[in-house]
């Protein structure tokens, strides 16, 4: 919950006195969990209160006013806001009679302005004052919550302690709680992915889009506050449909979990197993793989061949495909492919992944640092054999090159 405290008083902004209600009701709040975004002061003036008023609802949850809800011509606050809702002002009975009763048990005349003191906006909950006369008022509308407490310090903060903050729990514990689901996405930068969503990020408010990326992925947590999870699920499957409709080919999880369990999980669904044949990316591919609990089942085994002379001695590479005049290299589609299929051939497995390229930081074999090629032999099957230029350090590039090689495979 976001609020904004309106602090009124002309003797404020005249530097008259400090506005210590603010620093008092910004520890409270704090103390029960609400965030407070905004501090405003604004004078005795009906107008710009209004403004304030105006302002405060369009990006805070709780408005909370200190000040003006004395008897005198200048104490505004209930009138302004009353016009400004919509509502009548009336007279709380109990506050009334307590006025009265001060007043004639010292024996003095009670000036009609008092009746002021004991007014409250229609349908607000009255917020007795223990040590003075205005009564406070708080009431939830459309979503906002406003609660009005008098302005000296020794009447604002008991009425806060007491009725105040009792109000504001009952109003908390009300609140629906979050239920959130986070997507997954591979084959696609962040910032590929804030373009294509951009809209839906900055101005869809239920269910609220966050996009981030971690460890060569990126995500989306998309969240709502429902009364059930079915009603969660009903607003998040919506959202994630719209979501479908422009990125769903990169979308491989609606879990936290990493695309390489999501592979493990599809290969074991269909029986079938994974070998790999790596070079820049110096065993990262097998490492994560191996990372997955019981991924042995899927996984039968990997080679790092760095060198041209390990490429040819354990996946059978000619060494005149990798070196010599008009030699393809080691970095190059074809040498990817090869690696792919003789690696699926050698551990009988149905797919072979091969990565092969440049994780910097200098180039190779004439060839720029971040050009990677990865290819993907699937048993019966023509191999697909893809190129990338990736951007970052040598790390980076490495991560990003076999989460590439994941998304192929996973597609
Ligand atoms: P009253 O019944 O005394 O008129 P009120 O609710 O109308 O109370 P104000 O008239 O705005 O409140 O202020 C009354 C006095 O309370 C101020 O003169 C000042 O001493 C104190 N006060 C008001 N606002 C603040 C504030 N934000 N921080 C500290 N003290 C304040
Ligand atoms: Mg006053």
């Amino acid at each position: 919950m976001k609020a904004e405290i309106i602090a009124v008083g002309t003797e404020l902004l005249l530097g008259q006195i400090v506005n210590t209600n603010a620093q008092a009701i910004s520890q409270k709040l704090a103390e029960l969990g609400i965030d407070v975004y905004f501090q405003t002061v604004v004078g005795d003036n009906a107008a710009r209160l209004r403004q304030a008023i105006e302002i405060g609802r369009g990006r805070a949850d709780l408005l909370l006013f200190t000040g003006g809800l004395g008897p005198t011509q200048d104490d505004l606050t209930k009138d302004v806001l009353a016009d400004y809702l919509g509502r009548g002002l009336h007279i709380h009975e109990p506050s009334m009679s307590a006025i009265e009763n001060l007043f004639s048990s010292r024996g003095m005349a009670m000036v009609e302005s008092n009746r002021r003191q004991a007014l409250m906006i229609e349908g607000c909950v009255p917020l007795p004052n223990a040590t003075g006369l205005a009564v406070g008022n708080a009431l939830k509308e459309d979503g906002t919550l406003y609660m009005l407490l008098p302005g000296p310090p020794k009447e604002m903060k008991p009425m806060l302690e007491g009725p105040g903050q009792e109000w504001l729990r009952s109003m908390l514990g009300e609140e629906k709680p979050l239920f959130s689901r986070l997507l997954k996405f591979a084959g696609i930068g962040e910032s590929n992915l804030e373009a294509k969503l951009i809209d839906l990020i900055e101005n869809q408010v239920d269910p609220t889009l966050a996009p981030y990326a971690k460890e060569g992925e990126v995500s989306i947590r998309v969240s709502t506050k429902a009364a059930t999870a079915k009603e969660a699920d009903g607003k998040i499957d919506a959202a994630v449909e719209t979501i479908k409709a422009r990125v769903g080919e990169h979308l491989y999880a609606q879990e936290d979990i990493p695309i390489e369990e999501q592979i493990v999980k599809l290969l074991r669904k269909s029986g079938r197993r994974l070998a790999c044949a790596e070079s820049c990316s110096g065993g990262l591919f097998a490492e994560l793989v191996t990372n997955v609990p019981g991924s042995s089942g899927e996984f039968v085994g990997g080679v790092v061949t760095y060198t041209n002379v390990m490429k040819n001695k354990l996946l059978g590479i000619p060494m005149s495909q990798m070196e010599g005049p008009g030699a393809p290299g080691a970095i190059s589609e074809s040498t990817a492919k090869l690696m792919a299929e003789n690696v699926r051939l050698i551990a009988d497995a149905d797919f072979g992944v091969s990565l092969t390229g440049v994780a910097g930081p200098a180039e190779a074999e004439g060839k720029p640092v971040g050009l990677v090629y990865f290819a993907i032999a699937e048993k019966g099957k023509e191999t697909i054999v893809h190129t990338t230029n990736l951007s970052g350090g040598r790390s980076i590039i490495r991560l990003r090159a076999v989460k590439a090689a994941m998304y192929r495979l996973w597609q």
